[in-house]
């Protein structure tokens, strides 16, 4: 269930029984690669050759001119994988359908498979969310930004602004006029200062853009981006009160917080930035659920490969 602009939508996701139907098999996920990665025509990467044969039993295509051979998987996130590909659409299933996405331990159960595998095929995946949304355009427009943690003591520990063991992000939500949430940024930083932010406005958000804030003073090295900030300082009285300029960036925040809390004992902060643009990845395509299976198939399709090495380093 999503709220909008009071209007409450029901976006329907994918069932299981529809999953399995068009991805129960080897041999289905492997035509649903295919399409997915040469849909618009196959070419052969080493003479631009147009037409291929593919191999008996085995996921390769070769070239019907120079008969170089070229595997489904290889170069993208699957590379060279030895699971099924079953394994891994079930995988993306799992992921793209709970909200809160979901434990290592949990996807392991229901792959089965051992927990490491999960863990490692959910980072590949998560990687594949974070460069997906990475390559879209800036931030424009009405942008309501928050500072925020992630991590450390969930309860009872130490609140506010700098505490200890936590990592910093930045929320930045882009808004419609009417305040009504476009799409969502979430940007693991050093700490609230104004270089970093400096260096994140330059990044993600559009020359031009009205940077809405609370009055925290990093936020107005916006300005060196081209950005307009407006600081809203909470202030008391009646007109503080009624008036919220916040209220998707925390609702973003309280979603981020409570599935985390639900899902995750600790997160990293090597980790944090993948788990971070997993949720935006989500938020983003909240009102395209029944298609989100194939979303992250084809942006695997489109990522590099993220071998075990490169996704421990974080
Ligand atoms: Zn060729």
């Amino acid at each position: 269930m999503s709220t909008e602009g009071g209007l409450r939508r029901r976006v329907k996701g994918l069932s299981e029984a529809e999953f399995r139907q068009r991805y129960g098999t080897e041999e289905a996920c492997r035509a649903a690669l295919f399409a997915l990665r040469w849909g618009k025509g196959w070419a052969c990467p080493s003479c631009g050759h147009g037409r291929c044969a593919a191999l008996k039993g085995r996921p390769l295509y070769q070239c019907n001119r120079c008969k170089r051979q070229v595997g489904l998987t290889a170069g993208t996130v699957f590379h060279w994988t030895k699971l099924p590909l079953t394994t891994w659409f079930l995988a993306i299933y799992h992921l793209t359908q709970s909200k809160g996405g979901m434990s290592s331990i949990e996807l392991a159960r229901r792959l089965g498979t051992r927990q490491p595998t999960a863990w490692l095929i959910k980072h590949k995946l998560m990687a594949a969310m974070q460069v997906r949304d990475a390559g879209k355009p800036k931030l424009e427009g009405r942008v309501e930004i928050d500072d925020a943690y992630l991590g450390g003591a969930r309860s009872g520990g130490k609140r506010g602004r700098g505490a200890a063991g936590k990592t910093p992000f930045v929320a930045a939500v882009e808004t419609t006029a009417e305040r009504k949430p476009r799409r969502l940024r979430l940007t693991v930083v050093k700490g609230f200062r104004q270089r970093e932010i400096e260096t994140l406005a330059k990044c993600q958000f559009a020359a031009g853009s009205n940077i809405v804030s609370d009055g925290l003073s990093c936020w107005t090295a916006v300005a060196a981006a081209g950005c307009t900030h407006f600081p809203m300082v909470t202030g008391s009285g009646a007109q503080a009160a009624k008036w919220v300029p916040f209220t998707w960036v925390n609702t973003a925040l309280g979603n981020i917080k409570t599935a985390l809390a639900g899902t995750y004992h600790h997160v990293s902060a090597k980790h944090a930035q993948r788990y971070l643009a997993s949720f935006a990845w989500r938020f983003n395509r909240r009102y395209q659920l029944d298609t989100l299976t194939e979303r992250l198939a084809y942006a695997c399709t489109r990522t590099e490969p993220h071998p075990y090495r490169a996704i421990i380093a974080g």
